[in-house]
């Protein structure tokens, strides 16, 4: 870490005490806010650890729809985000009003939604779910109960193969984990015959058909932990490398090849858009915060709580 990005560190710490604030950072942030964060986590311990803080402030580093879902839990905290542009493309693949119209196209479904979706098609759900708590919600209804699953289809396709549903799927999909080549991925297995191939269910089902395990960003976490491998290929955002390798300084950990080898698609544009300096500015000028409109907040507070309800009832 260079002068400057220590000054930055020391006045990001002085700023959060000053000012009550809490800095949730995403596993998919860059390794420099992942270390001054005060958690660490997927969107599910972002949203319980939202709910239970006694912080005035709330800085998010993470992606838009994760403030909006810490403000929707704690609507008299300020909630910032240090880049406001940091959207998300899944969010994006599921527009309020087309999945408003679909879900009144089919009143006998219940409405099951991906945390990675706008505040607005929150206020049309019945109960949200992350990756790490999906199976267990949708097991939790009887096997009959007709069940529309958004926006992320590939996640949506795996939850219906593990638990023999038949749920009605929007057409979403994240950019980054659709990126993941299925022939590098082999090409690699190959190069590291005694590696794991670990994977999150947000990827196609050929690289989940040829992963040892699929998991939500914190499982994947978990099984490299408590795994006997020593090698492991991680086909989902390389971020949550950081954490890993913090864990297992003697394990290896290679990232999943996107398609393109001309980019690195398996990053994230949108949570690489904050940095350490956005994050002092944004602490310092306490801006960009998110607003949630409150007719729509009252709604969308809803299945968030029963989710957390439910993640808590599991002990997730
Ligand atoms: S990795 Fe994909 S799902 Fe996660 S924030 Fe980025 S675009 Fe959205």
């Amino acid at each position: 870490m260079d002068t400057k990005d220590e000054q930055l560190v020391a006045g990001i710490r002085q700023l959060c005490k000053k000012k009550n604030a809490i800095i949730l950072a995403h596993y998919y942030q860059e390794g420099d806010i992942q270390d001054i964060a005060d958690y660490v986590g997927d969107s599910l311990a972002l949203a319980q650890w939202a709910a239970k803080t006694t912080a005035d402030i709330i800085v998010l580093c993470g992606v838009h729809f994760m403030g909006e879902t810490a403000k929707i839990l704690c609507p008299d905290k300020k909630v910032l985000i240090p880049d406001l542009n940091a959207g998300c493309s899944l969010a994006d693949s599921c527009p309020a009003d087309e999945f408003t119209a679909f879900v009144n196209e089919h009143p006998d479904h219940i409405v099951i939604s991906y945390v990675n979706t706008t505040a607005s098609v929150k206020a049309v759900t019945d109960i949200v779910v992350t990756s790490t708590n999906a199976r267990q919600i949708v097991e939790s209804f009887p096997k009959d109960t007709k069940i529309i699953f958004g926006p992320d289809r590939n996640l949506g396709n795996y939850i219906n193969s593990i638990t023999g549903r038949d749920m009605l799927l929007w057409n979403g999909a994240c950019h980054v984990h659709e990126q993941f080549s299925l022939e590098k991925i082999i090409a690699l297995k190959k190069q590291y015959p005694d590696a794991a191939v670990i994977t999150h269910p947000e990827c196609k089902q050929p690289i989940i058909q040829i992963s040892d395990f699929v998991g939500s960003t914190a499982a994947l976490l978990k099984y490299t932990i408590s795994s006997d491998k020593k090698q492991f290929i991680v086909a989902t955002e390389s971020g949550v490398i950081h954490e890993m390798q913090k864990h297992s300084l003697d394990k290896e950990f290679i990232p999943a090849p996107p398609n393109d080898s001309t980019c690195a698609c398996n990053e994230c544009s949108f949570m690489r858009l904050n940095t350490l300096e956005k994050l002092y500015n944004c602490l310092k000028y306490e801006t960009p915060e998110i607003v949630v409109d409150e007719g729509i907040r009252q709604k969308a507070v809803i299945p968030i709580e029963k989710m957390l309800k439910i993640s808590a009832e599991l002990g997730l």
